[in-house]
């Protein structure tokens, strides 16, 4: 599925199956999650780093020959040189090089990794089920170590990336609030079937004061509100790579210690430390299926917010 210019839907295209490299694994793709980084680059909220691309991100898929199971995610090449890279920061790498953004990513039925960006998955487990965890599943990790240990955490968006955090969190001991549209009931019941306390409207407080707040939503107006509804010293952080701007706030809804920050992208610790927790949790995901040539109308349904969990494009 060809990106040829960013507004424009994805076409289903031949184009000629890349070839296995030194270094570089040849891969048949089993499923590919759907991110909404991918409707950014989409959309031309995000700059593609080629034309025409292939987007795709959260890679599930077979080595060619060999047939172990890999997953491939965003992060797909780092210099290993610059001043991120050599502070164990490689996620802000200055040179880094991303799957489905500068490299052709996962909405193929053929695509080439470099190996050191891929990852090992059990081979008996569902291909769908796995998807979302390679981006959903790893940046939401990255941004709950980032929020701190507190037990009081909201989780603002519950699609993808929240209906995963909310498991892992549970599975912590951690108290789940899941800040929604107020009128998007799927996601709030699939918020309390995961074991979040309370589920309700992202633009007004929660039951009780939180420790922390993830923003997942790519909304601006999330921002003061979650500095409002967290307590002294809490953190919010917003996950997403692109979101609409912020509008200005009251400097005492930040005074009292509480911090926002951002996550970008992930290190292959992360990687390694998520796939790890995943099945110890267990992390189950909610997807919605779609074939490799709708994955035009899997971008559709996520902007318009009717994905429940996460959308994933089925290859094999
Ligand atoms: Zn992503
Ligand atoms: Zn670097």
């Amino acid at each position: 599925m060809l990106l040829d210019r960013p507004g424009s839907p994805l076409r289903l295209a031949d184009v000629p199956e890349p070839e296995a490299a030194r270094g570089r694994l040849r891969l048949r793709v089993e499923a590919c999650g759907v991110c909404r980084t991918d409707l950014h680059l989409r959309d031309g909220e995000l700059e593609p780093g080629r034309l025409p691309l292939i987007l795709g991100h959260q890679i599930v898929a077979r080595v060619d020959g060999g047939g172990e199971r890999v997953g491939v995610p965003w992060l797909g090449w780092t210099c290993g040189e610059c001043v991120y890279c050599r502070s164990r920061r490689e996620n802000l790498c200055v040179r880094a090089r991303f799957t489905g953004r500068d490299i052709d990513g996962g909405y193929a039925e053929w695509t080439v990794a470099d190996e050191r960006f891929c990852f090992p998955l059990p081979g008996d487990a569902d291909a769908l089920q796995l998807a979302p965890l390679l981006c959903g599943g790893l940046i939401g990790h990255r941004a709950l170590r980032l929020a701190g240990d507190g037990e009081r955490l909201g989780l603002y968006g519950f699609g993808a990336a929240a209906h995963i955090v909310c498991q892992v969190a549970v599975h912590e001991r951690r108290r789940v609030f899941a800040f929604t549209r107020a009128e998007d009931e799927d996601a709030q019941r699939l918020a309390r079937s995961l074991g979040a306390e309370w589920a309700g409207d992202a633009m007004a407080p929660g039951p009780e004061p939180l420790d922390a707040a993830l923003i997942f939503a790519p909304a601006g107006a999330l921002v003061p509100a979650a500095l409002r509804a967290v307590a002294p010293g809490g953190t919010v952080v917003c996950a997403g790579i692109h979101m609409s701007d912020i509008p200005s706030f009251a400097y005492r809804d930040l005074w009292q210690e509480r911090v926002l920050r951002s996550v970008a992208n992930l290190t292959r610790a992360d990687a390694e430390e998520f796939l790890a927790i995943a099945p110890r949790v267990p992390v189950r995901t909610r997807v919605e299926p779609f074939g490799l040539d709708d994955a035009e109308r899997a971008l559709q349904r996520l902007r318009a917010g009717e994905v429940v969990g996460a959308a994933v494009v089925e290859v094999g």
